[in-house]
């Protein structure tokens, strides 16, 4: 069976610039995360380095390394296509770890 035989949409992190919360009752969503590595390392980044953590702690909700660009929560099926918006908010090298890009 595919994948959206069953599922509506998916569900997006609730990140600084997504701005509404969606009401999703009865919905079957996926969950969609982006999780990250750095390309040298192989380490799991989960938290913004600090200077990035005070330009974006200005926004609302937690600073996150990846920033949804959306108007709710969940985005729905729409033609057969599901289109993700979002971006970097720290890159690997503010970390000073070794890794210069993501994997
Ligand atoms: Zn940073």
């Amino acid at each position: 069976m595919p994948l959206f035989a069953v599922h509506t949409g998916i569900k997006i992190p609730s990140t600084g610039s997504v701005k509404n919360y969606a009401d999703t009752t009865g919905a079957t969503l996926l969950d969609f995360r982006i999780r990250l590595y750095g390309a040298t390392t192989k380490r799991h980044y989960e938290t913004v380095c600090e200077s990035c953590e005070k330009r974006e702690g200005k926004k609302k909700g937690t600073p996150s390394l990846v920033d949804f660009h959306a108007e709710r929560e969940v985005i729905e099926l729409k033609d057969g296509k599901i289109r993700v918006q979002f971006r970097f908010c720290c890159y690997p090298k503010c970390h000073n770890l070794g890794d210069t890009g993501y994997l």
